[in-house]
């Protein structure tokens, strides 16, 4: 079996650990067999192909716990749920797998998606025929018919979009086993939705329904994961038995309690709203919402806090997948807003995205650390993350990337031109009125 010595780095393992100078990493096949002295004294018997990485950090491939791959950078639910087509869109959702796994991210979780293209995509990428991170897939997300975020875009019944409506118990039992069978993860659930006529998110779901969906979910062995915006929501999914708490925005003292009681993961996926409020003019993106988006960061910033401090696993996403939020792009700045926003250090930052986010895709002690046994995902670069976790997003640093043993080609990929049908267009800005020409 190939083996590959990276040789005396600072190695930064993922389990919160400080950095180890000078400190080897063996890897054989797929796997990283040995670290340190050993590694180096195991290399030296067995013809492996050696790679000074001296002066540069040695880290776990990140992983992302929140990415709709197959959604293609949509700029509006306009473009999103009329401007997609099945095969076109999972040919996209390929190219856009490479641009992930170039940022660094060896394995993500792809959370809800268009056309059951997700899982299609992570058996490609398993058998070698695409390139890119592992991936772990949900499918369509179910909604209740009062809907999700997108209004009145999410039709009485059927699919549209990312979503699949569930109009009763029996029909969301129904839908659950079809998903298993159809290759899903992880089940999706819209637990709060924007009703155009009302202000904020509002629960869509009751307790009683939730726990229909986890206990088919998890009767065959797949997990459960909630969006999440409301404190009500956020309880009644935990209760319920969901494993996965997105979101969690404005959480209250009895979900954070049941939280920590039970040890539901959470991701804030924060990302979204954080290149909104702060970047969000640069890309002419619309102002109204940057307020909101902030003081929903300070106030649920404070309860995740809490719970990462009660030792609930605190997850690490990026919400890759709108225009806002694009593949390749954000991977490691859900990392920056936490050392800002939650007062993590850059290091428990650095786990959180690592080995904490393997809960993620239900793979602990499999990936996202660097130890003998673990799957041989790794990233090398400049720099010290571990002061400043910002430069993981700053592709230029990267020297190497290992992905499932193998070494990634980190030539930037060519930029692309839309396809046809991909965005949309109008006829003019404004209506062409008479008082315009003659006024
Ligand atoms: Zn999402």
């Amino acid at each position: 079996m190939a083996e590959l010595l990276l040789s005396r780095g600072t190695v930064i393992d993922g389990t919160g650990a400080a950095p180890r100078l000078d400190t080897s990493v063996l890897v054989s096949g797929d796997r990283i067999v040995s670290v340190g002295a050993e590694a180096d004294v195991a290399a030296a018997a067995s013809h492996a192909t050696v790679i000074d990485v001296s002066g540069l950090t040695v880290m776990p491939g990140l992983i992302d716990a929140h990415v709709h791959i197959t959604l293609g950078e949509p700029a509006s639910n306009d473009e999103l749920f009329f401007r997609r087509e099945p095969a076109s869109a999972a040919f996209v959702a390929a190219h856009n797998a490479r641009k992930v796994l170039q940022a660094g991210v060896t394995s993500f979780l792809d959370v809800d998606g268009l056309f059951n293209i997700g899982p299609a995509l992570r058996d490609a990428i398993a058998s070698g025929a695409v390139e890119g991170p592992t991936m772990k897939a949900g499918t369509y997300a179910l909604m209740t018919a009062v809907g999700g975020t997108a209004g009145r875009f999410i039709p009485d019944h059927g699919t549209a979009g990312y979503a699949e409506v569930v109009r009763d118990k029996d029909e969301m039992i129904r839908v659950v086993r079809r998903q298993v069978k159809d290759g899903s993860d992880v089940i999706k659930v819209h637990v709060t939705g924007a009703i155009p006529t009302r202000s904020g998110e509002i629960q869509v779901w009751t307790r009683d329904e939730l726990k229909v969906v986890c206990d088919t979910a998890h009767d065959l062995g797949v997990r459960v994961s909630a969006h999440c915006r409301g404190d009500g929501a956020t309880l009644d999914s935990i209760l319920a038995g969901v494993d996965i708490i997105w979101h969690a925005s404005y959480m209250g003292e009895a979900s954070l309690e049941a939280m920590v009681d039970r040890k539901v993961a959470v991701g804030p996926v924060f990302t979204f709203l954080a290149n909104l409020d702060e970047y969000g003019a640069k890309a002419g993106a619309a102002s109204s919402v940057q307020d909101v988006f902030h003081r929903e960061m300070e106030q649920t910033g404070a309860m995740m806090r809490r719970a990462y401090d009660a030792g609930v696993p605190l997850l690490c996403g990026s919400e890759s997948g709108f225009s806002i939020t694009p593949y390749g792009h954000w991977h490691a700045r859900e990392m920056e807003v936490f050392v800002e926003h939650l007062g993590l250090s850059p290091l428990e930052a650095i786990t959180c995205c690592t080995s904490t986010n393997a809960v993620a895709l239900g793979q602990q002690g499999e990936v996202g650390t660097i130890e003998p046994g673990r799957r041989a995902d790794v990233l090398v670069l400049e720099g010290d993350p571990s002061r400043d976790v910002s430069i993981l997003g700053d592709k230029s640093r990267f020297r190497h990337l290992i992905c499932r043993g193998r070494e990634v080609d980190l030539a930037p990929i060519p930029e692309r031109t839309p396809l046809h049908t991909e965005k949309t267009a109008s006829w003019s800005a404004v209506p062409l009125t008479w008082d315009m020409v003659h006024g």
